[in-house]
Formats: structure tokens, sequence, C-alpha cells
């Protein structure tokens, strides 16, 4: 993979860092490692200074680091506080940012007396923040992770039948997903059936399909560390007028929103679009969580589209689209797509098999 990436999301990072008089970065949530350095192991820090950049890890991981992390200093051995103090005495550093949503009291306090004398600045989200913003290489993994997605569920179809327990279906649809390239799921997919399909979380229980249910199926794959998230609802056997009018509403919101969502719009704009139709059909409370979430290294990342956020969308970003109305003792539908934000509109990611509500009907 092209190193240029990196330096890339090391610069806009120490840009950063100089907007806000800081000296240098300890980096400690797992996943922002990654994303700033290309390191995929579990046990990680970085320390990142205007000049340098050292990845920390153990001896076990000391190879993988060399050849995934090429612009870091790998440092490979000695306890994390040790080295950490080391570079600040080494570089003179008078003060060192912290990830203040990734750090437990008891690292802090140890962090503190081992480093009496270097002022520690706790920032919130700020490596978040950046990662909303998808690069071009990070945009074709996406896109792969979503061709597989859409792909696996074309494959699944056949494997619902009548008695079938969702927890079969969720397993058959995680080997399509991996058979395809996919390295781990994303989530505990959704398998919901019937009645359980008002659950909007229903993760795949031993319940059997029956005719007559509607399945909402919500899963998603990790494909070279990037994620996909994908929801379509299909009915089993036959459906009746009910069912068809609700998928019909949810796919006209997301419609709605489809039309309307880019560069920008506030997350709470893009949320309204859809929510606004279901609540004009007295619905609104049955479409209880927000249109859609950001995704990338994580499955669920900034920014968030729902009532109440004022954070304006971008070019680049990537984000669900997923409104859904559930009706507790019925059932429920949700529609979810993964769409690219553009200057003009979006560019859907994921966008087949749901023109209408599909039956299926050969067993
Ligand atoms: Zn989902
Ligand atoms: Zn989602």
């Amino acid at each position: 993979m092209n190193v240029d990436y990196f330096k890339m999301r090391l610069s806009r990072l120490r840009k950063k860092l100089r907007e806000q008089n800081l000296e240098a970065f300890f980096i400690t949530n797992p996943v922002n490692c990654r994303y700033l350095s290309g390191f995929s192991g579990s046990t990680v820090n970085l320390l990142i200074s205007l000049e340098e950049a050292y990845l920390i890890t153990d001896f076990r991981y000391s190879q993988q680091a060399e050849e995934e992390a090429p612009l870091y200093s790998i440092i490979a051995k000695g306890s994390m506080l040790s080295v950490l103090e080391g570079l600040c005495r080494d570089y003179s550093l008078k003060s060192i940012a912290f990830e203040q949503n990734y750090m437990t009291v008891y690292s802090y306090e140890l962090l503190k007396k081992s480093l009496s004398e270097v002022k520690l600045v706790p920032l919130i989200k700020t490596v978040e923040e950046l990662r909303t913003v998808k690069d071009l290489h990070e945009i074709s993994l996406l896109r792969k992770a979503a061709e597989i997605t859409e792909e696996s569920f074309i494959k699944i179809l056949p494997f619902i039948k009548p008695g079938i327990q969702e927890r079969d279906v969720s397993l058959e649809l995680e080997y399509l997903l991996k058979q395809e390239g996919g390295t781990k799921a994303a989530f505990d997919f959704i398998a919901a059936s019937g009645k359980r399909s008002s659950m909007p979380h229903g993760v795949a229980s031993s319940k059997r399909i029956e005719l007559g249910d509607l399945v909402t199926l919500d899963f998603g794959i990790h494909y070279q560390g990037y994620c996909s998230d994908m929801t379509r609802t299909i009915a089993v056997g036959y459906a009746g007028e009910r069912e068809k009018n609700l998928y019909q509403l949810v796919l006209q919101a997301q419609m709605e929103a489809l039309q309307h969502i880019k560069a920008g719009i506030s997350g709470e704009s893009a949320d309204y679009t859809a929510r606004k139709l279901i609540a004009e059909k007295g619905l609104g409370k049955n479409f209880g969580h927000g249109l859609g979430h950001g995704l990338g290294l994580e499955v669920h990342e900034e920014p968030r589209l729902a009532p109440g956020i004022k954070t304006i969308l971008k070019s680049g970003m990537v984000v669900t689209v997923e409104p859904g109305v559930y009706l507790p003792g019925f059932g429920g539908v949700r529609i979810e797509d993964m769409v690219l934000i553009q200057e003009n509109g979006c560019e859907m990611l994921t966008q087949k098999y749901k023109e209408e509500l599909l039956i299926l009907e050969d067993f």
C-alpha cells in the first residue's frame, strides 16, 4: 500500500497539533493507531511529535510493525511507560496530548506519576474527526467491502426457507461474505423474522422462519480492515398489503433522504428528510433510531445522521442511510445502504435488490 496516504494522514494530524501548540500526541486507541500507521496488530501505542513518529508494541509484533508501518521507528521492548519516559527525556518534551476518551483512569494515574515533569493535555476525538473524510485508498476498500456485501445478499436468498433457524441464515451469510474475501463479521448479524423483526437489534436467534414472515437481515464484513453495513427486509412465501405498504413507506423515506444528502447539510437535516415522511404517516415514534452513521475502520463512526446532530457533512465521508419502522407485535422493515458523500449529492456504494418488497417463493 502506498505510503503517501500515511504521510498525508500524519501531516493532517501534525497540522492539528501545530494549531493547538502541542509538541506531541500519545495515541492509545488501536483503531486510530492503525489509521495513522498502517499497523494492524492489537498491542500498540503511538507517540507522534512534529518531526518524529514512534510505534510502541511488544516483541511478538516487531516484524509485522516493521512491515506495516514503514514511516515509524518501531520500539518493541521495554514497558510502555519506560519507553514513553525515555522518549520524553530524549526530546525534552514538556507536554504531550493524550486521547481522553481512550485512557482509563488507572493508566492516566500511572502516566501522571511516571511523567511528573510533563504536562498531559487531554484531547477528544481528534483522530476520529480526521477519519471521517476518507482518502481514495479507503474509498476503494469500502467500495469493495460494499460490493461483497451486496453480492452475498443475493446468494443467501436460496438458503432462506420456512423451517430454517435465523442463526443458520446468519452463519451461512458470514460464510458467503468470507468466501468473497471478507476477514471477519463487522458486528453480530441481525436476522430477525416474523414478530422479532420489530426489534431493530434482533440478533439472529434459534427461532425458525415461518411462511408469511418478514425477515430483516442486517450484516457487514471487514475487508482489509474496512467495514460494510447493509440491511434488507424480505418476505417469505407471501406478503399482505400491510407488509407491502410498510415496505414502500420505508423505501420512500430512504429515497427522499438519498435525494437530499450532499456535502454542506447537517446530520440532523439528513435525518429529518426521512423522518418527516414517516412521521406524516403517524409512525414517527416507530422510527426510534437515527438515520445513519459513518463507517470506515469501525462500523459505527462519526458523523451520525440523527436528530440534534449539527455536524456538517463533507465530501469524502461514507455513511449509512437506514430508515426503519418497527411495529411491536407485527414486525418491522429497515432498508440500509452505504453512500459516499459528494459535493452535489451522494454516490451509492450499495443499492441493489430493494425496488420492492422481495417475496421468496421457490422453496
Ligand atoms: Zn446495519
Ligand atoms: Zn448501520
